[in-house]
């Protein structure tokens, strides 16, 4: 469903993504290195990502976009406020 306001932006944090365990948290950790790598955006401390990708993350996690991004909010990884953000299916 469209939505009229400007949605919630994804917003990474990165100093919190290195202090997790690396056997849950390394596909993250690798996509977010590899957004950062073409943007050539190295310097932040946080990183703005695409709706788009956090359906890219939940095929890699096999888990609904829904449930991954509920998640990554409790690694404290992700903006509290991306929560209801992305939506399951595109239909
Ligand atoms: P691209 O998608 O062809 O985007 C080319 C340029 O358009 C980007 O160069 C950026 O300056 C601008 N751009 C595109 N979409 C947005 C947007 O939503 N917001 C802003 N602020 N600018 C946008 P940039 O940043 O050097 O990125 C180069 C390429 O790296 C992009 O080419 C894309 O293929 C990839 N990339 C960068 N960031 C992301 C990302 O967050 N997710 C994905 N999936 N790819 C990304
Ligand atoms: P904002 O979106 O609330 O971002 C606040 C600050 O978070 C930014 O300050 C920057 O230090 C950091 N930040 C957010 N996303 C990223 C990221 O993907 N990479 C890095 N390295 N840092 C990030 P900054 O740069 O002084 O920007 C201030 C405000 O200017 C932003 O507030 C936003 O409203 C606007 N802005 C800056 N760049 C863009 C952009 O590419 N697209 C749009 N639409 N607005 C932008
Ligand atoms: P933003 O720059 O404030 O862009 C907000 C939304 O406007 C984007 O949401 C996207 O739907 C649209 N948009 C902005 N620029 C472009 C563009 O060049 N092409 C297209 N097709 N759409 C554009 P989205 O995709 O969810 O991205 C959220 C935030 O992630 C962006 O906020 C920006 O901070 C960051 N981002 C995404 N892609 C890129 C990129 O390629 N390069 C950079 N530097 N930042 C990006």
């Amino acid at each position: 469903a469209a939505a009229a306001a400007a949605p919630p932006r994804l917003i990474l944090d990165l100093e919190a993504l290195q202090h997790l365990d690396a056997s849950e948290a390394g596909p993250l950790t690798r996509y977010a290195a590899t957004i950062q790598a073409q943007r050539g955006d190295y310097n932040g401390k946080v990183l703005s990502i695409r709706q788009d990708d956090m359906r890219t993350l939940a095929v890699i996690y096999d888990e609904s976009p829904t449930t991954l991004t509920e998640r990554f909010i409790s690694w404290g990884v992700l903006n509290p406020e991306a929560k209801g953000d992305v939506e399951d299916s595109s239909e």
